[in-house]
């Protein structure tokens, strides 16, 4: 990997906000040569960064982390006004969550510029990383010469756009390995100093895409949404397979040989979560409403996918629920990250699954490598749910199993132990990664996304119901 050298010379970078973006991006950065320091508003966050303590799972992050600490290169603070002096980059990368209105939310995003505007002792680049509605980096440019202006200050800032495409799970991959770097910027002037703090990227052929401000701010949602109705089309494809007789994985296989398609993001499950899809599909929504414009096509994906994150729920019901729903059902929950990789549980499946078991009466075991901690604060005081210590511990006595996260131990886990540890036999794989033939032949009954149910093909073992 290179970094910083004579010809890439290193920057004093601020990365505003060092949650999931910001803390990748501040310790990708480092590893890239710069000297980086990562403010944060949450006081004990930057605490724990200090202490060497990274506050998320992310693959590779806590090492990268330490390394880059003990380098010297990347440091953190919670006082702005100290980090700026000498900066030659600011890079925001606070959250933009949803409104109840489907709307983003600009609150951290106006306090972070405003915070900036009253602190900054010199001009300097600022890129916005948050992800934001087209117009946004515009209309905050104003708004950061207008608090700078109240100093009696007429400093040209150069404000560009900058969206981050990086994936929870492989997110410093993605950062020192991207497809394409995008930069949203009036003219190539402004982009100077952002072109520069990724040069040592660029200069190892990672294509960058200078765009119009607007466009770099649409190409994020475009991305994101592309992604998402990928999902929601092969999930309405997956219903009709269901409902036919066909089998998804099979469909999948013909369509994604098309060159024209191709093979990634075409798996039927159930549906897309985290804080990004369903975050950027509303606010997409809301975006072409505000300028007039019927967005068709996203509410029908945003509508499938709320119909999705519910398919365990409606089959476990057909399955089993009888006049008593789920009430007296024990149920084992494999996964309460939205993907594997992270302990990321914003929007996941597992929220609305949880509670729709809880709500029906089961009880549920539930375990999951590495998001419990984040979920158990969520879920305190509900006598129904057992957090187990591990996936073999939440089949104990089960009824049926739900996979909601496709982590590679429940992958790999052997289906004779999941027969031999369970009450029942129906296992409901929302996502359509366990081996069906193994499954059948140690007595399970399988039900896939968009399959033909796999019904157990021996007897399935003493104690097992
Ligand atoms: P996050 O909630 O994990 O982190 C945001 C951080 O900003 C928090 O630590 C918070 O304390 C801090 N913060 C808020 N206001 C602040 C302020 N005024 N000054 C300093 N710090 C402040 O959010 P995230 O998941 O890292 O997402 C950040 C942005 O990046 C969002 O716009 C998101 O849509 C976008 N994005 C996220 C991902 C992802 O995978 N998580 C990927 C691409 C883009």
């Amino acid at each position: 990997m290179k970094s910083a050298s004579p010809s890439h010379p290193s920057l004093r970078i601020v990365v505003l906000g060092t949650g999931y973006v910001g803390l990748v991006t501040a310790a990708c950065f480092a590893r890239l040569g710069h000297r980086v320091t990562g403010v944060d508003a949450d006081a004990a966050k930057v605490d724990a960064l200090r202490h060497g303590v990274v506050p998320i799972f992310e693959d590779g992050l806590q090492p990268l982390v330490s390394e880059q600490v003990r380098l010297g290169r990347l440091g953190f603070t919670s006082a702005l006004d100290r980090a700026l002096p000498g900066a030659d980059l600011v890079v925001v990368a606070v959250g933009t969550p949803p409104a109840p209105s489907g709307a983003t939310d600009l609150f951290a995003l106006h306090r972070a510029i405003d915070d900036l505007g009253d602190a900054m002792p010199h001009s300097m680049t600022v890129a916005i990383k948050s992800t934001v509605p087209v117009g946004t980096t515009d209309a905050v440019h104003q708004r950061l010469r207008e608090r700078i202006g109240r100093r009696g200050l007429d400093w040209r800032v150069p404000v560009l756009n900058n969206p981050e495409f990086l994936r929870e799970g492989t997110a410093t991959q993605d950062f020192l390995c991207p497809d394409r770097i995008v930069i949203g910027a009036p003219s190539a002037d402004d982009a100077a100093v952002l072109d520069a703090a990724y040069a040592p990227l660029t200069a190892r052929g990672v294509p960058v895409l200078h765009l119009s401000t607007r466009s770099a701010e649409l190409c994020k949602y475009a991305a994101n949404t592309m992604l998402a109705t990928r999902i929601s089309f092969m999930n309405e494809m997956a219903d009709i397979a269901e409902a036919t007789g066909a089998d998804i994985e099979e469909v999948r296989e013909g369509v994604g040989r098309d060159l024209r398609i191709g093979p990634a993001f075409l798996r039927a499950g159930i549906g897309y979560g985290g804080s990004c899809f369903p975050k950027d599909v509303g606010s997409l929504r809301h975006t072409a409403r505000t300028w007039g414009i019927t967005p068709r096509l996203l509410d029908a994906v945003a509508a499938t996918n709320d119909g999705h994150l519910r398919w365990p729920l409606r089959q476990l019901s057909a399955a089993v629920g009888g006049d008593d729903g789920l009430g007296g059902l024990r149920v084992a929950v494999w996964g309460i990250a939205f993907k594997p990789g992270t302990d990321d549980i914003r929007e996941a499946a597992s929220g609305i699954v949880l509670r729709g078991l809880l709500d029906g009466g089961a009880h549920v075991q539930a375990y999951d490598p590495v998001a419990m901690p984040n979920a158990v604060a969520l879920y305190a005081g509900e006598p129904r749910l057992r957090w187990c210590a591990s996936a073999a511990e939440a089949l104990a006595g089960a009824d049926a199993l739900l996979l909601l996260t496709e982590w590679p131990e429940f992958i790999g886990f052997p289906p004779e132990r999941a027969a031999a540890a369970m009450r029942g036999t129906r296992v409901f794989d929302g996502r359509n990664v366990l081996p069906a033939g193994h499954w059948a032949a140690a007595g399970l009954e399988l039900h896939q996304v968009g399959r033909p149910v796999a019904p157990a093909l021996s007897e399935a073992p003493l104690g097992a119901g």
